[in-house]
């Protein structure tokens, strides 16, 4: 077994996570089995308790951890299966301490930050090592070398490396060369410090990944290798990308930054053929045809909040050849503005998933808007619970009918709490959450695009289509296209006579890849391309 520890130096936000995950891609792609996992120092058991604003989208796997958006990066660019074992934060690591320590684990010892804390660091490296079976293991430390609640992680793999001993560690350092435009220079200094930080714990990199807007020339690789102690060709250039996140991998080989980590792990494997990924890169970059989308939700400043569902559609463009254009709707602005206007020249209308109600009557707008003027529209969770309410309201003259998370006095509470979910009080990890069945229904578009009768999909909500309203719903022409296979739960419904209108309780965006986009994305954006240019595209194998 094999180790990568990928670290970040200077600033955050540096992408480390989609360093190590295009990494994991030239990797897999010499025929390596590649596992991977994230650290983060924080103190939250786990991001989904976390407002967008401060962490992004929480991303989810089939088991139903709610994890960072790394590992979404992970899984779109790897074929690594993930669980919760995959990210593990302090909270995480100090609960375990804890438990340990009540259950007299510790025989009468004070309990310290080394070698406690540490081993348990430790402990879960090993475990995720011999349970994933993989050649290499990514472990990527989220935050910044010289972060005080980074460092029991630090000198966890560094005493975890000593322990594997040479030729089985690797330490990547991800660093950022800021550009002065006043001085017309790219500056080295922040990235001596950051490394003398990590030295002084007792880390030396073998590989310093270089971050920066231009490209770094000969004068300034000698002069990192020579200050940061690293080879001349270990100094890794990984510009600002002009088109894509998924070039990430053909930089990294270009540099030779795979070559380099398979030298340092005594890895004998043969080049990475990435011929297929070019393949998606060409689309990316010079597609046949263009699509413009909307995207109407409540974070939309954020460029994190809704990850997958951005990378999806443009997986769903790739699988199409059509390049997607994402206009940045904010829901709010929907409330008081003119549809017409505010959607003119779009393909489709996206409706995301969210929590709380501001924004929601612009949502709730748009919805109506798609629906009446057939233009395509997808709703991803809450996406769908506005659409249920938009059709109660409009359609069937439900007036004020709403989800009782809006309004807990509505005469018409058409999206409700789950059973299962009334009484409960605790916060974290306690919605309905991770990879759920769902049966489909013959005839319909979404059975149709899915090729399949029984799907399994992501979750994470607490409410959901009243059934009380099924009857009255179905009679007006409402399709209820997927429940769970107990008909208790309604997970997809669409409208006949339009030329896309389908929504999911579900999250089919984290299940999308750039080689194989998920159904529902790709006739989504076949159907909107349709709207733009009234010309079908071929249907995609
Ligand atoms: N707030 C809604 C619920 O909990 C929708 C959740 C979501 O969109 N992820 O059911």
């Amino acid at each position: 077994m094999k180790y990568i520890f990928v670290t970040g130096g200077v600033v955050s936000s540096l992408g480390k996570g989609l360093t190590a995950a295009a990494l994991g891609t030239l990797l897999e792609n010499r025929g390596l089995k590649v596992a991977l996992q994230k650290f983060d120092p924080y103190l939250n058991l786990d991001p989904g308790t976390m407002s967008p604003y401060q962490h992004g989208e929480v991303y989810v796997l089939d088991d139903g951890a709610e994890t960072d958006l790394d590992l979404g990066h992970y899984e779109r660019f790897t074929s690594t299966k993930l669980s919760r074992r995959n990210n593990t934060t302090s909270g995480q690591v100090y609960q375990q301490v804890l438990d340990n320590e009540r259950g007299g684990v510790y025989l009468g010892k004070t309990v310290q930050v080394i070698p406690h804390v540490t081993d348990e660091i430790q402990r879960r490296i090993t475990l995720l090592a011999n349970e994933s079976k993989a050649d290499v293991l990514i472990t990527e430390v989220g935050g910044t070398v010289g972060d005080i609640e980074g460092l029991p992680f630090l000198e966890a793999i560094r005493e975890f490396a000593q322990e594997a001993g040479p030729g089985n560690v690797c330490f990547i350092h991800v660093t950022y060369i800021p550009f002065i435009k006043a001085a017309g220079e790219l500056k080295t200094k922040p990235t001596q410090q950051s490394v003398a930080k990590l030295r002084e714990i007792g880390i030396t990199p073998n590989l310093l990944v270089c971050r920066c807007e231009r490209p770094i020339n000969k004068e300034i690789r000698q002069k990192l290798a020579m200050f940061c102690n690293v080879p001349f060709e270990a100094v890794i250039e990984e510009k600002d990308v002009d088109h894509s996140i998924y070039e990430v991998p053909l930089m990294l080989q270009r540099e030779r930054t795979d070559d380099l980590v398979c030298r340092t792990l005594q890895l004998d494997v043969p080049p990475a053929n990435m011929s297929h990924w070019q393949d998606i890169i060409r689309k990316l970059i010079a597609p046949q045809h263009r699509v413009r989308i909307g995207v109407v939700g409540k974070y939309i400043e954020l460029q994190d909040a809704y990850k997958s569902v951005y990378e999806a559609l443009i997986h769903g463009g790739v699988a199409n050849d059509c390049g997607v254009q994402i206009e940045q709707i904010e829901a709010e602005e929907v409330e008081s503005g003119d549809p017409a206007k505010l959607f003119k020249g779009l393909g489709g209308i996206l409706v995301p998933g969210g929590f709380g109600d501001r924004g929601i009557e612009g949502k709730i707008k748009a919805a109506q808007y798609a629906r009446e003027s057939k233009l395509p529209y997808l709703g991803l969770c809450l996406g769908m619970q506005i659409a249920v309410i938009e059709f109660g309201r409009t359609v069937l003259g439900l007036k004020r009918a709403n989800s009782t998370e809006f309004d807990e006095t509505t005469p018409y509470p058409v999206i409700d709490l789950q059973v299962g979910q009334k009484g409960v009080k605790q916060m974290g990890g306690t919605m309905r959450l991770g990879s759920q069945p769902c049966q489909l229904k013959p005839g319909t578009k979404t059975h149709r695009l899915y090729g399949a009768d029984l799907i399994h999909e992501r979750h994470r909500h607490r409410y959901e289509f009243n059934n009380d309203y099924r009857e009255q719903y179905g009679a007006a022409g409402f399709i209820f296209a997927g429940t769970t296979p107990d008909d208790s739960l309604v997970e997809v419904i669409e409208l006949a006579d339009h030329p896309f209108y389908i929504a999911t309780q579900y999250h089919p965006e984290f299940l999308s890849k750039p080689n194989h986009s998920h159904p529902l994305f790709r006739g989504f954006i076949a159907a909107a391309h349709q709207q733009m240019h009234a010309k079908p595209l071929p249907l995609p194998a």
